[in-house]
């Protein structure tokens, strides 16, 4: 295969989202140290977990861990898929987050070690690097290069602007510079990022960083020289199963958008991991090991297991992180109980963090939080009572009915959620205790 394209600008539209329930979450909630926040980015306490949390997402940005396993087991609702989201925020758009719920391997048509493999090969990046022309209304990085007796050095400036006019200016501006003040080769010079003056600093770092530390609004650069340049790089990251999916079909990319992809073959993949190697090597890419969260991870069997025992081990192997609510329970496929579901070798090396149900002071601020997302009021009487019901229900069956109540109190033409409506949402939609309780009552008259 000579030719294995990539495609840059298409979304895999196959990615499951799932917004909605989670989408006032917009991080983990940390400082710079890591240390959570009470509240910050719509989360709410699970200090502990985010904390851990926080370590796992440092590890990934600086591209340290690949193949590695964690688990967050804790009780249903307690913030395990909200911490997960968290983590894909953080993230940022350039690296893979895949979401998976277990089930869905069983649901898909092809074999289960296929689908665990797409959705391993979604979560890998492949950061390339190309040349393009400057396009008016882009922010660039503006290289300048010259030959300089000695040897060539190499300065970069980075202008944050969409104007061309300005980034041509403070090229030119820079260039002069470089002539009139003489400056030489390893020599620090300062940008005035406003005025686009520049002053020669000396020959050491050490002062450019003293305005650093002052936060003076100069940008510094080591001698820049020379010309110019109308060509920048980019860069593009794509998922090796999308690169798969392109070079694995006559209709190429349609397959992406059409999500039907079906088996890749073994072949394919080999060829790929061969030239992304190559790509490697000369500098063209990178490996960027993005995260694959497998939510109700106790639904897998053992085949799966196995298959992600090995698969982790993999030099290319995103991040897997793996939520389950199950405590001792069967292993799916056999007639052995283990914790979570999951066999002792791969529990043996996974990373476990572990989520605790909220306070009644945690619950209330959840609501809160829900309650200014789904942009909708309650009077503090509604809120208290629905955070009485969280505690003694479930978080999830709270969160509910704060859409329920909203309805409740538009039909009776108000703005604000009151009490009744709270009283009312819950007569009519019952939370699974009252379910269960109903059910025994009335045990005869259910089909068998
Ligand atoms: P399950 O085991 O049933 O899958 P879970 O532990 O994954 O549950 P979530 O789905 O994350 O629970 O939480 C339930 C709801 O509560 C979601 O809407 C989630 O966004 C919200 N939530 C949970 N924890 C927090 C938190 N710490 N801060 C803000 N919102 C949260």
């Amino acid at each position: 295969m000579a030719n294995i394209s990539t495609v840059a600008e298409s979304k895999d539209i196959t990615k499951l989202e799932r917004t909605g329930a989670h989408s006032h979450i917009r991080g983990l909630g940390l400082d710079d140290a890591l240390e959570p926040r009470d509240t910050a980015q719509g989360m709410v306490g699970q200090q502990k977990a985010r904390k851990a949390a926080g370590i796992i997402l440092r590890m990934i940005q600086e591209g340290k861990i690949a193949g590695r396993a964690i688990l967050m087991a804790g009780p249903p609702g307690t913030g395990k898929t909200a911490i997960a989201m968290g983590i894909s925020q953080s993230l940022g758009e350039n690296v893979p987050f895949t979401m998976l719920a277990a089930s869905e391997i069983f649901s898909l048509e092809m074999s289960k070690t296929e689908a665990l493999t797409q959705a391993f090969r979604k979560s890998i990046g492949v950061r390339i690097k190309e040349e393009s022309e400057i396009i008016e209304g882009e922010v660039v990085e503006i290289q300048i290069d010259r030959s300089v007796t000695g040897g060539t050095k190499q300065g970069k400036l980075t202008i944050k602007t969409t104007d061309m006019e300005t980034i041509y200016d403070l090229g030119n501006k820079m260039i002069d510079a470089l002539n009139k003040e003489k400056i030489l080769a390893g020599d620090v010079i300062s940008i005035d990022k406003g005025s686009g003056k520049i002053s020669k600093l000396g020959r050491s770092f050490t002062r450019a960083r003293d305005y650093d530390a002052m936060g003076a609004d100069t940008k510094f650069v080591q001698c820049p020289d020379g010309e110019l340049q109308k060509r920048r790089e980019v860069v593009h990251t794509v998922s090796l199963h999308e690169i798969d999916v392109i070079n694995s079909r006559t209709q190429g990319f349609l397959a992406l958008f059409s999500g039907d992809t079906g088996e890749i073959k073994p072949e394919v993949r080999d060829q790929i991991n061969t030239k992304v190697s190559e790509w490697r090597e000369e500098g063209k890419a990178e490996i960027c090991p993005g995260v694959l969260f497998i939510d109700e991870v106790h639904m897998l069997d053992i085949e799966c297991f196995s298959f992600l025992n090995r698969a982790l081990e993999d030099e290319m192997a995103p991040i897997v992180i793996m939520a389950s609510n199950r405590g001792i329970s069967t292993i799916r496929g056999t007639n052995y109980k283990s914790p979570h579901g999951l066999p002792i070798d791969l529990l043996d090396r996974v990373l476990i963090i572990s989520t605790t149900p909220y306070t009644g002071p945690e619950i209330n601020q959840i609501l809160s939080i829900r309650a200014a997302e789904e942009d909708v009021s309650l009077t503090p009487d509604a809120l208290a009572i629905l955070t009485k019901i969280g505690e003694e229900t479930s978080l999830r069956y709270a969160i509910h009915l704060i859409s329920t109540s909203s309805l409740a109190a538009a039909r009776r033409k108000s703005t604000v959620i009151d009490v009744v409506d709270v009283q009312k949402s819950y007569a009519l939609f019952i939370d699974q205790g009252r379910s269960v309780q109903f059910l025994e009552e009335h045990e005869k008259e259910f089909m068998f």
